[in-house]
């Protein structure tokens, strides 16, 4: 690989080849999906180090998501090959923040070993702070203070900076100190939640200027993608970081920024020009990922947004395949449908890793997968913390944490009477008190107190076994694979017999969740390692290898590409989301529009869409209407799906009946009025739309006479 005419530069277009080589000075690259600014990101971290300009480690470059980092890192290892000099610094802000902390731990006041919480932790953290202030969790729920406070840290305000007036937003004016007394007790447990991760750094090279100017010589150069989704605390950090050198290369799309309700702030871009004068800006046209009927699609959605930048995207694509719209006649049915469109595809010959199902929610994920489950579909779920938010996923981690860091309270209080042994409030208050006076860790305290006779018998012997256990796990770690010792810890501490003898789907699901997880163990070094990974994990990759379809969330989505994209949900209420119109109005619906366009972009050659007209929205049945995302799609891009013959068999004529655009308070295009026309028809004889409040809405004959669906949900 030799500079010059190097070959990882050709077939780069010249607007990208001048993003790549302006490599001194502040660099914004603004460009809508697929215009190959990643590509740009990736490309440019090969120059750095093919010029000699920069070695692996003079770099740093940001992601959104650990996926994207690794196949960032995928990506370099192919283009530079293999370095003696090792990779560049490459996450996300929160593990890039993670790592540098964990060097200098202590000038932060915490230990280089300090846990990082959970949202699940986080909660229960609140919740004895709340109690602490004697306020009803009731009316003030932790929940709500976790989002004040997150608020907060993402505009990167400590206690102290919160300005005056905003305190008066929870408890009765007293959300600072609340603020204050979680923080206290977070640096007494030796822990940080995700936004102290940043925020921890910002104090760190405030109050130590030289460990900053050591950052900011060593970073010679910075790179940072999604740039868009940034929030404020991260513009501080890079500011922070880049403000010596200011090689900062920045890459994002304002038609993509998500996150608004996590406090990402679109005008960072604004900001960047301002703040880094003399930046070169430069904007990429040609999108190399989708079709032009996708592309068309894509454009049109989003142009009804008012709040943009303005960018153009074209294609020398073929039009390819129309987008598909199809009607379903609930959630399940819904499900089925996606389920044999990816199996018809696969059928023909398509690989399943080149298809994504993407949600709004990620309650949506539970039915498709249950029907891939039912129909042996290997797939993965992509995304989130989900997986690893499951319960049955956080007592196994607590169980273990509690054998990796045995001064972890919050997992011990989480285990200690999961499953169930006696060991009640009562005995946990009894180990709190001894731990508090005597200042030791609970798991401690619980040795010393079955020494005692402060417990009864029976809670004695339990918590007794229990701590045997522990100590037993702990040894076994020297020289036991751990992912071994982790099965061996659910099995023997009785938390999976605990499930075992449920004997429901539900069970058995996390009985398999579980298994993954030991599973997923195996592809860290140990234990520490896993945990740590755990922690920051923001899209859970689990059951690797093989080909599989992805199932995630749209905002996990970002940054990823796959030629079939099937988008179900887009219902009004689910998509636009009912909240977001409530909370955001506007920007709300605004912000929905941008995740519609990030869904659209992901497709390469398909894009297959679905609404159905009965949906369960918190437990109850629902009658929906079909989203205003597709009315708002160019209707020469646009093919109506008819429903699947075997399911209009016998239902009195149209085939178009579960189609039924109609009832929105938006216009209807004329390329959906003539189905609204013979839905309506149907709907007249049927009553269909009008779902049944508590069970299952009401069904024509014919499917209840075929039975599958009904009797699946009756059972469910
Ligand atoms: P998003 O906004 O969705 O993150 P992006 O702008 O980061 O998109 P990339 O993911 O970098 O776009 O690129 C989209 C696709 O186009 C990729 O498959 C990439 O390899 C391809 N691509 C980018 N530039 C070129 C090029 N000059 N020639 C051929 N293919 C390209
Ligand atoms: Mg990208």
């Amino acid at each position: 690989l030799q500079p010059g005419g190097a070959s990882y530069l050709e077939g780069l277009n010249p607007e990208q080849r001048q993003a790549v080589e302006t490599t001194e000075g502040p660099v914004l690259v603004l460009a809508g999906a697929g215009t190959g600014k990643t590509r740009v990101l990736t490309t440019r971290i090969a120059h750095l180090i093919a010029t000699g300009r920069a070695r692996p480690f003079d770099i740093l470059a940001v992601t959104f998501t650990n996926k994207a980092a690794r196949e960032m890192k995928e990506r370099i290892g192919h283009l530079v090959g293999p370095s003696a000099e090792g990779m560049p610094w490459l996450g996300t802000f929160h593990s890039i923040g993670a790592k540098i902390l964990r060097r200098h731990a202590e000038l932060v006041n915490l230990r280089s070993d300090f846990t990082i919480l959970g949202m699940d932790d986080q909660l229960r953290l609140l919740k004895q702070v709340i109690a602490a202030e004697n306020l009803d969790d009731k009316r003030w729920p932790a929940r709500q203070l976790a989002g004040l406070l997150d608020d907060w840290k993402n505009r990167g305000l400590t206690p102290e900076q919160v300005p005056q007036g905003e305190a008066g937003a929870f408890g009765g004016g007293r959300g600072v100190k609340l603020y204050k007394a979680y923080q206290d007790r977070l640096a007494t447990l030796n822990a940080c939640d995700f936004g102290d991760l940043l925020l921890h750094c910002l104090r760190l090279w405030r109050e130590n200027p030289d460990v900053l100017q050591n950052y900011q010589d060593r970073f010679r150069y910075m790179l940072v993608d999604e740039y868009q989704d940034t929030n404020v605390a991260q513009y501080l950090w890079l500011r922070l970081l880049a403000q010596a050198r200011k090689n900062l290369c920045c890459v994002g799309d304002d038609d993509q920024s998500i996150y608004g309700w996590r406090g990402a702030e679109v005008d960072n871009i604004l900001r960047f020009e301002h703040d880094f004068p003399g930046a070169v800006v430069v904007r990429l046209e040609r999108n190399y990922r989708s079709t032009g009927h996708i592309l068309a699609a894509a454009s049109h959605i989003i142009a009804y947004n008012e709040g943009r930048l303005g960018k153009t995207l074209r294609t020398e694509d073929e039009p390819g395949e129309k987008l598909t719209v199809t009607g379903a006649w609930d959630s399940e049915e819904e499900a089925r449908l996606v389920g044999e469109e990816i199996e018809a595809l696969h059928a023909k010959g398509h690989k399943l890793s080149e298809m994504a199902v993407l949600v709004r929610t990620s309650a949506q994920m539970r039915e498709i997968e249950d029907r891939f489950v039912q129909l042996g579909l290997p797939y993965r779920v992509v995304g989130g913390p989900r997986f690893y938010e499951r319960a049955e996923i956080r007592d196994a981690l607590a169980y273990l944490r509690c054998v990796a860091q045995p001064a972890d309270d919050l997992a011990f209080e989480r285990i200690i009477n999961t499953p169930k042994r006696g060991l009640g409030d009562a005995t946990l208050q009894i180990l709190h008190n001894h731990a508090r006076s005597a200042r030791i860790p609970l798991m401690q305290a619980a040795r010393l107190v079955t020494e005692t006779e402060e417990l009864k018998a029976k809670p004695r012997g339990a918590l007794r076994d229990l701590m045997r256990g522990f100590e037993r796990w702990h040894r076994m770690m020297e020289g036991t694979p751990h992912s071994e010792v982790a099965r061996v810890v659910l099995e023997e501490s009785g938390y999976t017999d605990m499930w075992q003898k449920e004997r429901t789907a539900d069970a058995q699901g996390r009985l398999e969740n579980l298994k993954e997880l030991v599973r997923s163990m195996e592809e860290f070094p140990d234990l520490g390692a896993f945990l740590e990974h755990v922690s920051l994990v923001m899209d859970a990759n689990e059951g690797e290898g093989g080909d599989r379809a992805s199932l995630m969330t749209l905002h996990a989505a970002k940054g990823l590409e796959f030629d079939t994209v099937f988008l179900p949900g887009w219902e009004e209420g689910l998509f636009p989301s009912q909240r977001s119109l409530d909370e955001s109005g506007r920007a709300g619906l605004e912000e929905e529009r941008r995740l519609a366009h990030v869904g659209l972009t992901r497709a390469r050659k398909r894009l297959k869409l679905y609404f159905s007209s009965n949906r369960r929205i918190h437990g109850l049945w629902q009658a929906t209407v079909p989203s205003r995302f597709i009315d708002e799609l160019p209707e020469a891009s646009v093919e109506v799906m008819e429903a699947p013959a075997s399911f209009s068999h016998g239902m009195g004529g149209s085939r178009f009946d579960r189609v039924t655009p109609f009832g929105s308070s938006y216009a209807t295009p004329g390329w959906q009025r003539a189905q609204a026309h013979q839905a309506s028809v149907e709907r007249g004889s049927f009553g269909g739309g009008r779902g049944n409040e508590r069970g299952r809405p009401a069904q024509r004959g014919p499917l209840t006479i075929e039975g599958e669906l009904v009797a699946k949900s009756t059972s469910s």
